[in-house]
């Protein structure tokens, strides 16, 4: 049996696996697509002491600096369900049941799509899901956001003091944010509100051109001319897989507590999977670290 197992190779797992196995105890990690969120990323520029980086490069030294320690790896093995019995069984997909004494769980999430043509084709190309991340790269240009809940909002706020005009999207016929933040985003004077709207297409040849939605009110279809699209309507964790085993709050994310810990004594969460106030690398980093220390405590003191 392993003394920690992590579930989850982006840079929160990574980060778990490390400061485990520098305390020489037994670590396994599991992942179903090492480097995570990671590696679907172009342009990194916010992980600090690296000035620019990109996604492939960075899950290769995550790798590497994994791989320089006694971690089992266990790549593209998806986990199903986790039950404590004398010691914590993690059962994966492949019907392999791995045994622990701790468990950290770092499955990260994922954002959601629109699920429209363009969307997936100018991925990096235009289409963009992070304001912290991709914000600078509009500098002086015109972008769309597409949802009006908080996080919606909140990216158009931000992007408006880099883009020279942002436009927000938003399905129903009023913005769904906080009255503060529709306010302050009303202050400014290079936003656009577009209620009513439901996009059908990201157009471009290259990268990004444009966009067409329909006008709910009208039905009519309307296109803007945009330099990137900011896709903001929910990031969703990857904890579906373990149905009530843990305590999760009303978005599916895990709740823990200042050392990591989750409701269950010995189990841990990091990274995006968990209530987490921001979703960065080097947050979800710092968080896999927490866990481990966590973990270990908790193993010197059971
Ligand atoms: P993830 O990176 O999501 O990793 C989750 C891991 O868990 C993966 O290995 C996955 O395969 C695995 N997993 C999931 N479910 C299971 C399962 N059931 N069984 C086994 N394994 C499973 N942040 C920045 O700081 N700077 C940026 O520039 C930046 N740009 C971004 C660009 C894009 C396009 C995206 C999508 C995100 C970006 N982010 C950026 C955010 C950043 O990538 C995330 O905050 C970070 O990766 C979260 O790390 P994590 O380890 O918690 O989760």
């Amino acid at each position: 049996p392993y003394d920690v197992l992590v579930v989850g190779g982006g840079p929160a797992g990574a980060s778990a696996a490390i400061y485990a196995a520098r305390k020489g105890i037994r670590t396994g990690i599991v992942s179903d697509r090492f480097g995570g969120q990671v590696l679907d990323t172009q342009t990194i520029e916010n992980f600090i002491s690296t000035t620019s980086t990109d996604g492939p490069k960075l899950t290769q030294a995550l790798e590497e600096h994994v791989k320089d320690y006694n971690v089992d790896i266990l790549d593209l093995q998806t986990a199903k369900s986790l039950e404590k019995k004398d010691m914590f069984e993690l059962e994966l997909e492949n019907g392999a049941v791995l045994k622990s004494k701790t468990v950290i769980i770092s499955t990260g999430a994922r954002w959601r799509a629109i699920n429209v043509p363009g969307e997936e084709e100018f991925k990096n190309k235009g289409v963009a899901y992070c304001p912290h991340c991709d914000g600078p790269l509009y500098e002086g240009k015109d972008v769309a956001v597409i949802g009006g809940g908080n996080s919606g909002v909140e990216a158009a706020i931000d992007l408006a003091g880099m883009a020279s005009n942002v436009s927000v999207l938003e399905f129903a016929p009023e913005l769904k944010a906080d009255q503060v933040l529709q306010d302050r985003l009303n202050s400014l004077p290079n936003t656009t509100i577009i209620p009513n709207a439901a996009t059908t297409e990201i157009n471009g040849t290259e990268d990004v051109q444009g966009l067409t939605y329909n006008d709910r009110e009208t039905n009519e279809e309307r296109y803007i001319k945009i330099d990137g699209v900011f896709v903001q309507i929910g990031l969703i964790p990857n904890t579906e897989w373990l149905k009530d085993t843990v305590e999760r709050n009303e978005i599916g994310e895990i709740i823990v507590d200042k050392y990591g810990m989750t409701s269950v004594p010995g189990v841990f969460a990091a990274g995006d999977c968990t209530d987490t106030a921001y979703n960065q690398i080097i947050v979800s980093m710092g968080s896999g670290a927490t866990a481990a220390l966590g973990a270990f405590d908790h193993l010197i003191r059971n």
